[in-house]
Formats: C-alpha cells, structure tokens, sequence
C-alpha cells in the first residue's frame, strides 16, 4: 500500500488512491532521525527525534474543492518526505475530506466546518461520513496535542473562500474567553500575507475553535484568497504563505516582525445573522465582495416581511449565504475591532 507514497512522496495522490481503502497505521523513521506516523487516510504527522519546542496541525480540504491549501500542504509533506527540508518541530497534517475533493465539491452530503466540538454526534449522530470523519479528526488532533504537555499548540486550518473579498487573505481568530490575542501568532500570518484578522465573539463548530478551547492552541481558520481548481491557482500568490510556514516547521524560531496595527485590518464580529424565515433575502447584489460596508440604517436582507438594518455607524459583510437552512447563518457582521484587543 505505501510502495508508491514511498517512491514518489505524493501524500496527496496516495490519500485519493485510498479514499474506498482502509489504511492501517504505518511508522517510519526517515534517515534525519524523523519519524513519520501515516495514521489514517490523509492524516500524516512528523516527529522530530528531539528539541521540538512546537507542536504545528496545519488542515486543509474540511472544504475539498479548496484547492491551493491542498498544494500547499501536499508540497511540504513531500520535501519533508524527500528530506529536502527537516521538521525540527512536530507537525501533523490533516487532508479534511479527501472524497469531497475527488467530487470537487466543498462537501459531498454536510459542511465539515460546523461539524466539531462535538456537532458531528448531535441530533440524527454520526449519520453521514462527514460527520464520522470530523470525529476522526478531533481524536487525531487530540492524540496530537495531549502526546506532548509542554509545547506551543498550533493549528492553522487551511481554507480558500468561495466569494472574492475587498482583503484577498484573512483570518477568524477564534473567541478565546480569558486569553489575550497574540500579537506574535498575527504577525506571524501578516508575514503569510494574511493582513486582516476577524475577532470571533462566540464558540462556533467550526475546526480551529475546536483546537482553540480544547487544547488552549493559537488555533485560526486562514482564508488564502478565492476557490478554484486544482492547477489552476496562481502559487505565486502563495509564496509568502509557504515560505512562513516553512520556516514555523523547519527553524527553531520564527523571525515575525513587531506588531504594527497601521498594516492590518481588524475586524470584531458585531453580530451573526441566522436565517428565521424560508423568504430570507439579502438585499445587496451577490457579487458583492466579503468586507463590502455599510452605513447605519442600510438595510441588508428582509425576511418575513421585517428588514434587518445595520445597527452600528459602520458594519462590514462577510460569508453571506442566503441559501442555508432555517437557523443556520446567513451572514456574520463586523466593526472595527479596538486597539486593546490585541497584547
Ligand atoms: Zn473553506
């Protein structure tokens, strides 16, 4: 079964090979002292033989047609693996949903990313293979982490957004109640190339929340720029993304620079809007771009027969989808966020 992933270190390839496959755990130590664990169907982690002083999960494909996270972490799992570059830290990677990616959809029956914390067992349970899978996911993460007590927990779950965005790369920073935001980890992204960083003021079911309160991990859902297909993402538009999260894995320290707010974009969510009527409707045209604002008193979206408005001086837009279900959100709303947030 690992014949070919051995000879062409095609970790990407091997888990679309394997997705009807069960892939039993297979260990390894490559000839720099790392030993490589193959623990599933997409689920791969490093292990340095010594002094990692981090413990890295970067995710991709929880949405499988998000193709340049994909690139991006398949390219590392391969230098590591063809030992061009060596983890001096311990790094797990996470390909979400390998059959959503062979369909090229963003989910094949339920979306992923509302799926954790739990949600995959509640209300009808475990009844599809995203549910399962997201399950799955949360042991791995869980092994992971709680295999070391002593290092820095991180997890950058890797997406690319369906709709084009006024900042093409942006982070959620999940709520994290008790615990400051670091300036260093949104250095660290700025220098991804990710300058906008969006505060959550709530738990969510989504992936990197789940890491966050967990396990305590500088944990962030990373938007890298729009979807499209395989081979046809511009990696230039990358380099700086790949190149950081090269060095996160392969050097003992990262050089971020200090923190300057007059380069970034900082977003608090001011509030989430859920979908309480079948008639919801957006008001604005849909090709309006993620972080379009508004003035108080605009309206946004009717639905049965009242207007939603914008409620502060200022609000900008991200994630609309009036297609979901009832209860579900439609649109998450945003203010800038204020100086002290950030320590
Ligand atoms: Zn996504």
């Amino acid at each position: 079964m690992f014949q070919k992933l051995m000879n062409d270190k095609d970790f990407l390839a091997f888990t679309i090979d394997n997705i009807n496959n069960k892939v039993v755990s297979h260990s390894f130590v490559l000839s720099n002292q790392t030993t490589v664990n193959i623990l599933d169907n997409g689920v791969i982690s490093f292990n340095p033989a010594k002094g990692s002083t981090k413990d890295i999960v970067l995710s991709c494909a929880i949405h499988g047609n998000e193709t340049a996270p994909i690139e991006i972490c398949n390219e590392l799992i391969n230098q590591l693996l063809s030992e061009t570059i060596v983890a001096k830290q311990r790094v797990l990677f996470l390909i979400g949903n390998p059959e959503s990616i062979l369909t090229q959809t963003r989910f094949v029956e339920e979306n992923m990313n509302r799926l954790f914390s739990g949600a995959h067992s509640a209300g009808e349970g475990l009844c599809n293979k995203e549910r399962v899978r997201a399950k799955q996911l949360e042991q791995y993460v869980a092994d992971f982490f709680l295999d070391n007590e002593h290092s820095q927990r991180i997890h950058y779950d890797l997406h690319t957004a369906i709709k084009p965005s006024k900042h093409e790369k942006f982070a959620i920073y999940p709520y994290r109640p008790g615990r400051s935001f670091s300036a260093d980890q949104i250095m660290f992204l700025a220098g991804c190339d990710v300058d906008t960083i969006l505060f959550h003021h709530e738990p969510t079911t989504t992936f990197s929340y789940y890491s966050s309160e967990q396990f305590k991990a500088d944990a962030f859902t990373v938007e890298l720029g729009k979807v499209m297909p395989f081979g046809e993402n511009d990696m230039a538009k990358f380099a700086n993304t790949k190149t950081m999260l090269l060095q996160l894995i392969t050097e003992q320290n990262v050089n971020v620079a200090p923190l300057d707010k007059d380069k970034l974009h900082l977003y608090k969510v001011s509030r989430s809007i859920n979908k309480h009527f079948d008639d919801f409707k957006f008001t604005f045209d849909k090709s309006t771009v993620n972080f379009s604002g508004f003035d108080q008193g605009h309206v946004l979206a009717t639905e049965g027969g009242t207007s939603i408005c914008v409620s502060h001086p200022y609000e900008a837009i991200v994630f609309p989808n009036e297609n979901v279900p009832v209860g579900q959100r439609t649109v998450l709303c945003l203010v800038p966020a204020p100086n002290e947030y950030i320590q």
